[in-house]
């Protein structure tokens, strides 16, 4: 029976450390029998930038994001840097960025290159495990920013217990200015300005995720919306407007119920989207669809 493939899974890491070659291929041959119709490799440091940037060569459904996570702060020096914008790049403009390109050049172009590499991140704060120093933390964050600023790229956001700094940080950098905003088409069903900032395994209150869908941001949900106890995000998941909103794994993280305890993989983003449907009352097939067709704008594929 052909697997109906709807799902977009916004956040996953196929560029997990601990897996062999071997076991990577098996992962990605079983996202590609399975009803997930694209991913989003995210990358946490040099190297996992590397690996996602290469399985989106490798593989038309699996787009790349490439960045330092908070935790890996210390580890972006000049080279990294330089090397991260040769990886978007090399997909962010046709005429191969230098740098000195007005914002928007790659901007409703729709997919922005052959490789793949469709968004900064994870990149952001946390200060929840703290694994770098906070004003580490904070300058690797806006030199990434600043990156995703020059080329006109999507921004995918880390943040845990930072959200205040997160927030301002962003707007200090510009994320939130007229001419980002400008530089993407509102948001076709509500008319909100879109930054192309996405808040990935979003875990602040319904009222939060609100402003900051007011500001331009993206808000992308995951497995915790399936734990029990986890109120705030079950609100949260009810709440916002279903024109705003993504759906995750963060495998090998953050496996959802009924899978927990489980390593996590793409294919489990079902369950979070199933979730959803049963949260709002309406069929697993219109949040599948609408989540899909919003991650397929936001990263410009
Ligand atoms: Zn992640």
């Amino acid at each position: 029976m052909a697997m109906k493939k709807i799902l977009f899974d916004s956040h996953t890491h196929i560029n997990a450390e601990g897996y062999t070659e071997e076991e990577r291929t098996a992962l990605k041959d079983r996202i590609e029998a399975s009803a997930v119709a694209y991913v989003v490799d995210v990358g946490f440091d040099l190297p996992s930038s590397r690996i996602a940037a290469r399985n989106a060569l490798e593989r038309a459904w699996c787009f790349a994001a490439v960045g330092v996570h908070p935790h890996d702060a210390q580890t972006l020096t000049d080279e990294g840097l330089a090397e991260l914008r040769g990886l978007v790049g090399a997909s962010g403009k046709a005429d191969g960025t230098d740098g000195t390109d007005d914002i928007g050049g790659a901007a409703g172009t729709g997919r922005t290159g052959a490789s793949g590499v469709v968004a900064i991140g994870e990149i952001g704060l946390d200060y929840y495990r703290d694994l770098s120093p906070r004003d580490v933390q904070q300058e690797a964050f806006r030199r990434q920013i600043r990156l995703a600023l020059e080329v006109c790229a999507p921004i995918t956001i880390h943040d845990r217990d930072s959200a205040g700094d997160t927030i301002r940080i962003l707007k200090e950098e510009g994320a939130f200015s007229e001419a980002r905003r400008a530089a993407f088409p509102a948001n076709p069903m509500t008319g909100v300005p879109d930054a192309r900032v996405l808040l990935h395994c979003f875990s602040g209150s319904a009222e939060q995720a609100l402003d900051y869908i007011k500001l331009g941001c993206t808000i992308s949900i995951a497995g915790p919306v399936t734990y029990k106890n986890n109120k705030k995000t079950v609100l949260a998941a009810e709440e916002i407007p279903l024109a705003h909103m993504l759906i995750e794994t963060d495998a090998p993280y953050l496996t959802p119920e009924p899978l927990r305890g489980t390593p996590n993989e793409s294919p489990n983003v079902e369950y979070v989207c199933r979730k959803i449907a049963d949260l709002r009352g309406v069929p697993y097939e219109e949040i599948a669809d609408a989540t899909r067709e919003n991650a397929l704008r936001f990263f410009g594929i």
